[in-house]
C-alpha cells in the first residue's frame, strides 16, 4: 500500500462474487470504495460453474425467491456486459434425467402447474444425446436457467479496481483496525464502514467467526470430450456443463469436515464414477479444482452489522447459489447503506445470533 491516507465511504474485504456485486452497486450509487483481497487463496467464485437453476431437488421446487432473484440477476449481468463489452451470462437450458416412471410422473405433474409452466417442461428432445449420454428412462427440461461466468466477472472487476487504484492485494489484518468516533482507519485507508465479504473464511474473522458456519467444500473437473459440442447443461446425478468448444465443467462434490482448497483423490474418483454413469464416449481430464462454499446454518444469505461494532458489516452466506442470489442481495444491502432502508429479516445477521 502507498503511504497517502485514502478516504473512502466503504472498505470491502474479499472480492468473490459477494464483494464484487456489493462494490458494483455502491459505485453505481456514487460511493467511494476500496477493496482488499488476499492473494493465493482460492475463491469459490473462481471455480464455480455459475449455474442458475430455478427448479431444484427431488421435490421439484422453485428455488427460494427465484421469481425476484432471477430477473434481477440477469438484468445486472446484462448491464455489466454492456459496460465492459464482455460476455458473462449465457441462457442455457438444463436437461434433467429421470431413472423411474414415478420420478418422471412427478415432474410431469409439476410441469403442468400454472406457477411452474414457465420454468420446466416434460417435453424435450434428447435424441441428440444418443451415443454420447447413456440412455435414461426419461428427460425433462428446465427453461430460464443459465450460466454466469463468475471467474470472468470477478476478473474484469478486479482489473477495473486496479486501474482505479482502489484494489489492495493483501490478507486483511483484523488487528490493524483503528476504531475512531465516526470513522475507521485501516492502515492507509480512512473509511466509515468495513464490510466483510470473505466467503467461508469469515469463520476465521474475530468479529463474525461465532456465526453458525456450515461451509461445504466442493470439487470439480474440467474435461474435454473430443468431437462433442453440447448446447444444454446435463443434470444426471452430477452436472455436465458446456463451457466452450469441447470443454465441460463437471461437478460437484460436498464435504463438510475437511475444509480447504486442496483437490483430493477421493472426490476425483467420485466425479469419475459419476461420469461413468452418464457418458458413453471417451474424455480427458484437463483440470481438477476444489473450493469451499460459504454456508450458514439457515442456508440463507447474511447481511448486516456487528452488534458491538456497528461500523463492521457482513455480506456472506451465498451458499450453492451465488450466481443467482448475489446481485439481488448486494443491491438490497446497498440500498440499506445508502438510503437507510431496513434489511429483510430473513437475511439480517441478527436472525443468526443465538
Ligand atoms: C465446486 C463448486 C461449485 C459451485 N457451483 C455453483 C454454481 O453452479 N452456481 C452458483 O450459483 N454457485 C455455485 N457455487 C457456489 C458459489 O461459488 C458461491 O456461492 C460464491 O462463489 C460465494 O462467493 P463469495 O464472494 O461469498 O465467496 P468467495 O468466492 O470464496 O470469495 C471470497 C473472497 O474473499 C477473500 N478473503 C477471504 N478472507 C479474506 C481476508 N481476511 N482478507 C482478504 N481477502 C479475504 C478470498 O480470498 C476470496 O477471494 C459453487 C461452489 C463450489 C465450491
Amino acid at each position: 500500500m502507498n503511504h497517502e491516507l485514502k478516504t473512502t465511504d466503504y472498505l470491502i474485504v474479499g472480492q468473490g462474487i459477494a464483494g464484487t456485486m456489493l462494490a458494483h452497486f455502491l459505485l453505481k450509487a456514487g460511493k467511494k470504495i476500496a477493496i482488499v483481497d488476499a492473494p493465493d487463496q482460492q475463491a469459490a467464485s473462481k471455480v464455480a460453474a455459475g449455474i442458475i437453476n430455478p427448479v431444484t431437488g427431488r421435490r421439484i421446487v422453485k428455488s427460494w425467491r427465484i421469481d425476484d432473484l432471477l430477473p434481477f440477476a440477469i438484468e445486472t449481468y446484462r448491464e455489466i456486459e454492456a459496460r465492459f463489452g464482455v460476455k458473462i451470462f449465457t441462457q442455457k437450458n438444463i436437461l434433467r434425467s429421470f431413472d423411474t416412471n414415478k420420478q418422471f410422473q412427478d415432474w410431469s405433474v409439476k410441469s403442468g402447474r400454472e406457477d411452474m409452466r414457465d420454468y420446466i417442461s416434460d417435453e424435450c428432445d434428447a435424441s441428440h444425446l444418443n451415443g454420447i449420454i447413456k440412455p435414461k428412462f426419461a428427460w425433462g427440461e428446465i427453461h430460464t436457467s443459465g450460466r454466469t461466468d463468475l471467474a470472468v466477472l470477478t476478473q474484469i472487476y478486479r482489473n477495473f479496481f486496479i486501474e482505479n487504484n482502489i484494489f489492495f492485494e493483501e490478507k486483511f489484518n483484523y488487528n490493524k483496525i483503528e476504531f475512531r468516533d465516526n470513522e475507521l482507519i485501516y492502515k492507509q485507508i480512512k473509511t466509515t464502514k468495513i464490510i466483510f465479504c470473505e466467503g467461508w473464511r469469515s469463520a476465521f474473522n474475530p468479529y463474525f467467526g461465532d456465526l453458525p458456519h456450515e461451509a461445504a467444500k466442493g470439487e470439480l473437473l474440467i474435461i474435454r470430450i473430443p468431437g462433442v459440442r453440447l448446447n444444454k447443461m446435463i443434470k444426471s446425478g452430477i452436472f455436465v456443463v458446456p463451457v466452450g468448444g469441447e470443454k465441460y465443467w463437471v461437478g460437484s462434490t460436498y464435504e463438510w469436515d475437511e475444509l480447504n482448497d486442496n483437490p483430493t483423490e477421493a472426490a476425483r474418483s467420485k466425479l469419475i464414477t459419476g461420469l461413468q454413469k452418464i457418458l458413453e464416449v471417451p474424455y480427458e481430464i484437463l483440470e481438477h479444482h476444489a473450493a469451499v462454499r460459504p454456508v450458514f446454518k439457515h442456508r440463507r444469505p447474511v447481511t448486516g452489522w456487528h452488534t458491538e461494532h456497528p461500523q463492521l458489516g457482513i455480506f456472506n452466506g451465498l451458499g450453492t447459489k451465488g450466481a443467482s442470489i448475489a446481485p439481488f442481495w448486494a443491491a438490497h444491502f446497498c440500498r440499506h447503506l445508502c438510503e437507510g432502508t431496513p434489511l429483510d429479516e430473513e437475511v439480517e445477521v441478527g436472525s443468526l445470533y443465538p
